[in-house]
């Protein structure tokens, strides 16, 4: 059984509450970690969150999400950039050490072109970040999103990414669901820790059958992912951070959120 103080949960993970209710909820419940997606600082000022946040007891693990670099359009590009540089600074305003990169993909181009962009793109906000101690970590998406959310599709895509931005600001950030069934994470992951751009964690379950490939994500232990057996791989290779729940869901997201706040911890402490 799993104690609770390596345990992070996403804003997104409980949607249906305001952030000021979620830090409330999970302080009160013993988590140790939040990591915040940026519709929950909607209307709010990032530092005063972040105070918050710190007067309850947690941790601010990391923000969610920047990226989305590659466009055809060159304007686009050049505002993505800018739009990046902004969630920079909200991340340092809010005490996030890492920045969470969803790198992005134009469906217009070849997925070959949208991963010199995302290069081109971490590039030009990564001495930015640094400036501002804000660490970048790119989440390599399952290959079912390579149209149009990430050419980024594997934790080997990943490290070749981050070798050839080379530089210790720029990691990366496993998420079980995307990387479970490639025959190369295990290798990639050790070559990801050798390296040290382990990151971060996100863990959850692939349901079977899924019904929503997006929004149907599953507590650990209720699908066909072994967690234990990444987080063992993860932490074989040196990472020693938190695990966070991430998961989308329309389902978890219709019922009493303090009961499934409650179902989280229960599948935290048998899987997680
Ligand atoms: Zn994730």
């Amino acid at each position: 059984m799993n104690d609770l103080s390596r345990l992070c949960i996403h804003t997104a993970t409980t949607k249906p509450w305001s952030i000021e209710i979620a830090i409330e909820q999970y302080a009160r419940a013993g988590v140790g970690g939040i990591t915040v997606w940026r519709d929950a600082l909607s209307g709010r000022d990032p530092a005063a969150v972040g105070r918050r946040i710190r007067d309850a007891g947690l941790e601010v693990v990391s923000l969610c999400r920047g990226g989305f670099f590659p466009a055809v359009d060159r304007k686009a590009r050049r505002k993505a950039i800018e739009e990046n540089l902004r969630v920079v600074s909200e991340a340092a305003a809010l005490g996030a050490p890492v920045v969470v990169l969803v790198c992005g993909a134009d469906p217009e181009q070849a997925l070959e072109s949208s991963r010199e962009q995302i290069a081109e793109g971490i590039i030009a906000v990564n001495e930015r970040a640094r400036e501002a101690g804000v660490r970048l970590a790119v989440e390599p998406l399952h290959p079912m999103y390579a149209d149009g959310k990430s050419a980024i599709n594997t934790m080997q895509s990943a490290n070749d990414l981050c070798d050839r931005v080379d530089d210790p600001n720029v990691g990366v950030a496993i998420d079980v669901y995307h990387i479970w069934w490639d025959p190369n994470a295990t290798a990639e992951i050790k070559r990801c820790g050798t390296a040290g751009r382990l990151f971060a964690f996100h863990i959850c379950d692939w349901r079977v059958p899924t019904g929503d490939l997006l929004l149907d994500r599953a507590l650990m232990g209720e699908g066909c992912i072994d967690v234990p057996r990444f987080r063992r791989i993860v932490e074989g290779s040196g990472f020693d951070g938190y695990r966070e729940v991430e998961i989308f869901s329309t389902r978890y997201w219709s019922m009493d959120q303090s009961r499934y706040l409650e179902m989280i911890i229960e599948a935290y402490r048998r899987h997680g």
